[in-house]
């Protein structure tokens, strides 16, 4: 009897030794989870921190380049759409962020209002003409002038500006290509569940809507 007492107290302790230990491997894992997306490589200065939602009625307002003096000005008569983020290489980005936000704009909605003599083109062979400041290096706009399914849509990048109300970004596009920029494979696990913490669906092309779009274009041009 003593001993069937000794046993039972037995198995109840090791099981209550089991379930803390069950709880202890959750919170050492949550604990590494959240310490990693701590931890984890900066996205961008507009993501960092959780993305603060634009306003709907927002109707335009002026992007400056970084230029002290002399600052190249661009005027959007209207909200940006598609804005999202991106990884891909071509993007100008904040130093030492890993993505661009790049929204996009009708192009006669986008007047350079300063300046415009100090912008360049920075690759005049690729399909979207980057508009940067010579001096600072800001890309003030992108332009295609080729036949293009975004042909009439100028890229811009909304964080060039101090006015408030730009559309917050919607996804997260062409994210396998940081890699490819040198960062660590290995920690891109860490990457895609910080945008997703954040709100942002994680693409390795463009979002469905746009890779539609593209795609119609193509089929129509073949037709
Ligand atoms: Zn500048
Ligand atoms: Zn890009």
């Amino acid at each position: 009897m003593a001993t069937a007492l000794v046993k039972k107290h037995k198995y109840a302790s090791s099981a209550i030794l089991a379930g803390s230990l069950v709880s202890a491997a959750a919170a050492i894992t949550h604990y590494y989870k959240t310490s990693a997306a701590r931890s984890s490589p900066p996205l961008h200065p507009l993501l960092d921190s959780g993305i603060k939602k634009g306003d709907p009625k927002f109707s335009g307002g002026k992007l400056r380049c970084h230029c002290a003096s002399r600052t190249v000005e661009v005027t959007l008569d209207g909200n940006v759409a598609h804005n999202h983020a991106c990884g891909c290489s071509k993007c100008w980005k904040p130093e030492g962020a890993l993505f661009s936000i790049v929204g996009v704009i009708p192009r006669d909605q986008l007047r350079v209002t300063a300046n415009g003599d100090k912008l360049y083109v920075v690759d005049d062979k690729a399909a979207i003409q980057r508009h940067a400041c010579e001096e600072c290096g800001c890309h003030m706009y992108g332009r295609i002038e080729a036949e293009h399914p975004f042909k009439g849509l100028d890229f811009v990048h909304v964080e060039l500006s101090e006015d408030k109300g730009w559309q917050e970004p919607q996804f997260a596009a062409f994210v396998s290509s940081i890699i490819e920029q040198g960062f660590d494979a290995g920690k891109m696990g860490d990457v895609r569940a910080k945008l997703k913490s954040i709100g942002l669906e994680t693409f390795d092309s463009l979002s469905p809507p746009l890779m539609d779009l593209i795609a119609s274009w193509t089929a129509e041009k073949k037709a």
